[in-house]
């Protein structure tokens, strides 16, 4: 689907908030590296999917209702055959059941298995006087603790991007400290300059937040998205 179609199928259904799914295809049409994601609405669909896409799979619940997913059992990583697939469906299912019975869950994602990296953040919010404004962070207690993060002004010049990136505290995490490999800075700040691109063209879009973004060597991949639209 296309950005427009996700957003007026979402508005149609009176929803400010898209699903991973959704969140990842957008994304994707904006020239920015995902996860392959796709919606599996029954077990037997999970495990075909885990197939066509794979082993490892990363199984997560898909609805509108539950934002943070992994606190209520609804994400399971390293799948690796057939049955654990299938118990991964019923424990998030029943988890989600358990835990949010009032919520709308569409199904459940079946998600490619992202090798481990470097966990950073990005982000747009808006602000009520500058308009548009990108995040970029290092992931996990850095952000949660620490508050390390940079922001800059919609639209990005290329230098913003890099000063971003070369702006937060923990910075030597990015050049490969104590025997971790260096990340693939220029592939973040390319990230950073296609989301700007994509935030000044297109409207409707209130807040993007994607928790984790796994670095690499070589490379980078959103793992988690999240997207909310203004109300109309
Ligand atoms: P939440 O809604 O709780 O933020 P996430 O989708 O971020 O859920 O998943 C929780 C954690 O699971 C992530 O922080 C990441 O470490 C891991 N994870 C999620 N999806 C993948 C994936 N496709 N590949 C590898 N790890 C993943
Ligand atoms: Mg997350």
């Amino acid at each position: 689907m296309k950005v427009n179609e996700i957003l007026d199928k979402a508005r149609a259904e009176k929803r400010t908030i898209l699903t991973e799914i959704e969140a990842k295809e957008i994304l994707e049409e904006a020239g920015i590296n995902c996860t392959r994601t796709i919606l599996a609405a029954s077990k037997e669909q999970a495990v075909a999917l885990s197939e066509e896409i794979g082993y490892p799979v990363v199984l997560k619940i898909s609805s509108v209702d539950i934002t943070h997913k992994s606190d209520l059992g609804g994400v399971k990583v390293n799948l690796n055959s057939r049955e654990a697939v299938e118990t991964a469906f019923d424990d998030i299912m029943s988890a989600a059941k358990a835990k949010h019975p009032d919520a709308n869950v569409e199904g459940i994602s079946v998600q490619r298995m992202a090798t481990a990296g470097l966990e950073v953040i990005m982000g747009m919010t808006r602000d009520p006087s500058f308009g548009p404004v990108l995040m970029f962070g290092l992931g996990g207690v850095f952000v949660e603790v620490l508050k390390d993060v940079a922001f800059r002004i919609v639209p990005l010049e290329k230098i913003d991007a890099t000063e971003m990136v070369s702006q937060i505290k923990g910075k030597k995490l990015l050049e490969g400290y104590r025997g971790q490999p260096r990340v693939d800075v220029p592939f973040l700040e390319q990230m950073l300059l296609n989301l700007s691109a994509f935030i000044e063209k297109t409207d409707g879009i209130a807040e993007i937040d994607m928790n984790p973004v796994f670095a690499y060597e070589d490379g980078a991949v959103v793992v988690d998205a999240r997207m909310i639209l203004e109300e109309n």
